[in-house]
């Protein structure tokens, strides 16, 4: 049975018991132990800090055990959990606090040094706690073996978080998730996982009854480290590896180390743990799959796990955090037959790609696409408008450019707000760099739209060349022509010594680069 909102989930974790549920550097907490504390926490903060059904807890910190628990501790009080990005400014962390309304806070030391002039309750772990503010180990105290869940009556249709997106494209907003989005998530992921590694030719039953260990390499406070992670390695008895952040030497000696058989991230990941000059040093021979999404996989990403990690399930999953992580997967056969396409939706997901009046699209034309499905989240929090513009009738208008082919198949084309427009012409940023990518000298690639008089915009390129590589930006350009039409091929490129600026999810900023290199 899915669990119908977290109390469930986290009671049945509890079954799992001595097994090591969270392993962060030295620690390892098992299952008995995590339910100890959450629940132990939620008492506190239903008892202490007068937390009631509905209100907002706030967890501010990298990917610590507490963070875990923390989030645990506020769904089993009743409360709405507020992951806020641990990156963010004192500024955007002051937004997300008076955004959400948070009536307490969970944070990291660092975190909490920028939190202090919010004002709101905190509670402190793995660094000073400021004037007013108490230890997570003080609120904690003695966590008895008895310790039960405090009493409060949850439905399925609850809010249970609030996730802000990654502000790729604009202010991030407060995606209100329910009970049940979250409930169902264990469920896409088991099956992405399952359906990957039955097209790569294994026997997906065995492989599910060895016990699945999940390094996670990218936050907790996104929604793929959250679900696709955290919650899915709750519900399955999975151990889960955490890091403080990602680094790719560190992920092989953690494969290597915790016996590693699921890695999960963003492509740059997977993408850097094998051009570690010691990738070959390590023995991996437990890693199983690997999954990555949340930003597009270029095609030569595929190739080189296939030539640097044969006989592994690789996935590339679609998912926004409306979508309460993955939505649409592609593994296996599958993926290697179509290594441009993020695959066919989830079994609960719908999907269709619509015109700008809303009507649906032949296979094959380019449009935008819509999700439906119990994974699609309840609206945005404190913006209605978005909220109405987004989610139309049931369909959440997912701002991503798509078709789909004849067997269902699903090509992510551009963001709506990237695409170039030349003249009247679309031009894809997606494809130009794809076909950038093709280039042996290009390590990295972001096409962006350069201002221009008369075509409006025209196509430019930002690089950054691979080690030890040189080419011309005419050699670059007779290399697209046999690629691309000729309106696609960028007419400004830029050549950058450092790695592309990326958000912590793996997208590459845009605005930023635009700032840098245009000055706009
Ligand atoms: P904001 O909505 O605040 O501008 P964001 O859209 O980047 O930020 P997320 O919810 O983290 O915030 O990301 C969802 C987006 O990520 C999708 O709309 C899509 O553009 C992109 N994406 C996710 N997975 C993939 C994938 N496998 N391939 C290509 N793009 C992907
Ligand atoms: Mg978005």
């Amino acid at each position: 049975h899915a669990p119908a909102h977290f109390r469930t989930l986290l009671e049945t974790s509890r079954f799992h018991g001595e097994q090591v549920f969270l392993a962060y550097e030295d620690e390892h907490i098992t299952f008995e132990e995590h339910f100890r504390r959450a629940a132990t926490l939620a008492n506190r903060l239903v008892e202490e800090y007068g937390v009631t059904k509905g209100d907002r807890v706030a967890i501010a910190m990298r990917n610590y055990p507490e963070w875990v628990v923390s989030f645990s501790a506020a769904l089993a009080a009743g409360a709405v959990a507020v992951p806020l990005n641990a990156w963010w400014t004192e500024a955007e962390l002051a937004y997300g606090v008076s955004d959400s309304g948070a009536k307490v806070l969970i944070a990291d030391g660092e975190r909490a040094a920028r939190l202090a002039s919010t004002g709101v309750p905190m509670i402190v772990t793995r660094g000073e706690a400021p004037e007013g503010a108490r230890s997570f180990a003080d609120v904690l105290g003695e966590v008895g073996a008895d310790v039960r869940l405090p009493d409060v009556e949850l439905s399925p249709e609850d809010p249970a978080t609030i996730f802000y997106t990654s502000g790729t494209t604009g202010r991030p907003k407060g995606a209100l998730g329910s009970h049940r989005n979250l409930g169902q998530s264990p469920m896409t992921v088991a099956y992405g996982l399952i359906h990957s590694l039955t097209m790569a030719g294994k026997d997906a039953g065995a492989v599910a009854g060895v016990r699945r260990v999940t390094l996670l390499t990218v936050p907790l406070f996104h929604v793929t480290g959250c679900f696709s992670g955290m919650t899915t390695s709750m519900f399955t008895g999975g151990g889960l590896v955490l890091m403080y952040k990602w680094d790719p030497e560190q992920a092989l000696r953690l494969i290597e180390r915790e016996r590693v058989t699921t890695m999960i991230g963003v492509p740059t990941n997977a993408w850097q743990l094998m051009s570690h000059p010691d990738f070959g040093k390590y023995d991996l021979s437990s890693l199983t799959t690997l999954g990555y999404g949340g930003a597009p996989a270029p095609p030569k990403l595929l190739e080189r796990i296939t030539s640097n990690l044969p006989d592994r399930a690789p996935s590339n999953g679609y998912g926004m955090t409306e979508t309460t992580a993955l939505a649409i997967g592609n593994g296996g056969a599958d993926y290697r037959a179509r290594p441009d396409s993020i695959g066919r939706p989830s079994a609960v997901v719908d999907v269709r790609v619509v015109d700008p009046m809303g009507t649906e699209l032949p296979p094959g034309e380019v449009g935008e696409l819509c999700v439906r499905g119990p994974n699609v989240i309840m609206g945005y929090w404190n913006q209605p408008e978005a909220t109405a513009q987004t989610f139309v009738g049931g369909w959440l208008h997912t701002g991503d450019l798509a078709k789909i082919d004849d067997e269902g198949f699903v090509y992510i084309v551009d963001r709506a707000k990237d695409m170039v427009i030349r003249g009247g012409e679309n031009v894809y940023c997606a494809e130009v760099e794809s076909a950038l990518f093709e280039h042996p000298a290009v390590d990295d690639a972001a096409v962006i739209g350069v201002p221009h008089d008369e075509l409006g915009e025209e196509v430019g390129a930002v690089l950054r060349l691979a080690p030890g590589q040189a080419v011309t930006t005419e050699e670059l350009r007779s290399f697209l022509a046999d690629r691309i039409a000729k309106f696609k091929i960028p007419v400004h490129v830029w050549f950058r010594e450092g790695e592309l600026p990326r958000n912590p999810g793996g997208k590459i900023l845009k605005t930023h680069l635009r700032r840098e290199v245009l000055g706009s």
